[in-house]
């Protein structure tokens, strides 16, 4: 069983997917990578939920890769003594540091640090964005606010400080020990919330030390300003628009959306849109015309990949959730309006070897009748510069290490295929076409273009392409080596 699509799906995992039975069906259905998110659920729960994945991909026999999403300083006010409270437009609230529970007039917010941020005139946003507060007054243990939107806030609501760069911790206690519990666990991706500058990213790297590849969450106005520099110390890019839509006024996300993957190809660096790609599917079978066109406009844009949050994790139907994934990008990517529009926003600078190959090899299979594009890589950079070229025959990357071929599982139109290590070059073309014709890409009577680098089994020295047939008779004949 194999894709027939380039963009690649994540489906968050939750209290609705669970269970072998539903993990498989999304898996079969079209999931390629499975989100664990660390705000929700214990670490059992979140255990036992890697486990079943690794289950199933072993006896699927292909790679999986798991994504596990660090909550990152969420902001929180406290409690209230009496249930929720009512706050009209024009009234003053006062938080404070007080930790006595909160009533119509002021609230615990337990964050001292934003205290000492926030000047008169900032704006508080409460519960995504519904009630808003602006400061009047602040010191460095109290604000006194007016209500600007109205609404009802009640107990440990998130408070968000958009006009802000907030001095806080890239990473909270929390995150430090969910970071060391996926690191442990085995996750293949592990996403940060709330990236405010390049250093946050760099102090994660540190902590995680090469046992997951790292992505930078966007979902601040500070990470949009300072985007190029969090591309440039990532490994991948998360256009987060739950919390992006709340910090920012809702009609700025699409064009940074737009931006954010254009940049993120032309790095080649795999970049997802997440969050209400099919809200309504949480509880409906069906989901919005609108919906569908937003899930449509990310895979004419280019993106690595669609995701799903509460629509797989807690929703009525996961399953069916990336199904409709699955049938729109099958339709998008089979419109040639689609093809141009992939065509004409490649903009790429090549600067090296590799990059000069990975071109050729496209050119090459589209002008000719090749059947794939198979790749030889070690640390997953030679196929992730083929997905960015996004040519128009399938891309299959064959690696030693189970680790870049989970990674890869994330990029744009790769199909990940284990590998023995590499002794000559003909058996790299024996290996590459027998992926192919596994995969029914490639027939013993089509040709393949094959990427490799000598010496073999060494990340960066991807330096040869040849055009090769799949039938081994002939790939020994043409290979006396
Ligand atoms: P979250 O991140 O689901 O962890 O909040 C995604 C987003 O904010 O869009
Ligand atoms: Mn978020």
């Amino acid at each position: 069983m194999r894709r027939n699509r380039n963009v690649k799906i994540v489906a968050t995992l939750g209290p609705a997917s669970s269970d072998l039975e539903t993990i498989t069906a999304l898996f079969e259905a079209g999931a390629d990578v499975f989100r664990l998110n660390m705000s929700h659920g214990t670490h059992d729960e979140i255990r036992a939920r890697h486990a079943l994945v690794r289950q199933i991909e072993a006896s699927s026999g292909r790679p999986i890769a798991l994504l596990a999403d660090l909550q990152g300083p969420k902001l929180r006010l406290g409690a209230f003594a009496a249930g929720p409270v009512e706050l009209e437009v024009g009234a003053a609230f006062r938080l404070d540091l007080d930790a006595a529970p909160g009533n119509i007039n002021r609230v615990q917010m337990p964050h001292p640090e934003i205290f000492a941020a926030l000047v008169a005139g900032s704006e508080l946003l409460v519960n995504d964005g519904k009630i808003r507060l602006r400061v009047e007054e602040c010191g460095p243990d109290f604000a006194n606010c007016t209500v600007s939107v109205g609404g009802t806030i009640s107990d440990r609501k998130g408070v968000n400080v958009p006009d802000v760069l907030l001095p806080l911790a890239a990473l909270s206690d929390k995150d430090r020990r969910d970071l060391e519990f996926a690191c442990e666990l085995g996750v293949d991706w592990l996403a940060l919330s709330f990236v405010q500058r390049p250093e946050d990213v760099i102090e994660a790297r540190e902590l995680v030390r090469g046992r997951a590849a790292i992505m930078a969450k966007i979902e601040k106005p500070a990470a949009v300003k300072a985007f190029d520099e969090i591309l440039a110390v990532s490994d991948g890019i998360m256009v987060a628009r739950g919390d992006l839509g709340v910090e920012l006024p809702v009609h700025a996300v699409p064009p940074i959306q737009k931006r954010l993957v254009r940049k993120a190809r032309a790095a080649a660096k795999p970049v997802i849109v997440a969050t209400q790609m099919l809200e309504s599917m949480i509880e409906s079978p069906m989901p919005t015309r609108a919906e569908v066109s937003d899930v449509a406009t990310a895979i004419y844009e280019g993106a690595d990949a669609v995701m799903l949050s509460a629509e797989s994790a807690a929703g009525a139907y996961p399953v069916e959730a990336v199904r409709t994934m699955d049938n729109v990008a099958i339709s998008v990517e089979g419109d040639p309006t689609w093809r141009e529009v992939i065509n004409s926003s490649r903009r790429i600078a090549h600067t090296n070897v590799a990059d000069g190959i990975v071109a050729a090899a496209r050119e090459i299979a589209e002008t000719t009748d090749i059947k794939a594009i198979c790749c030889f890589t070690e640390s997953g950079s030679t196929a992730a510069k083929v997905a960015r070229e996004r040519p128009q025959v399938p891309i299959i990357a064959l690696s030693t290490k189970p680790e870049t071929l989970r990674r890869l599982c994330l990029t744009w139109g790769i199909h990940c295929v284990a590998t023995g290590p590499i002794d000559r070059f003909k058996s790299a073309v024996v290996s590459a076409a027998r992926a192919a014709i596994d995969l029914k890409l490639a027939t013993e009577q089509d040709q393949i273009v094959v990427t490799a680098g000598v010496p073999f089994n060494q990340p960066g020295t991807t330096n040869i392409l040849r055009v090769a047939p799949c039938d081994e008779r002939l790939i020994y004949r043409a290979e006396a080596e």
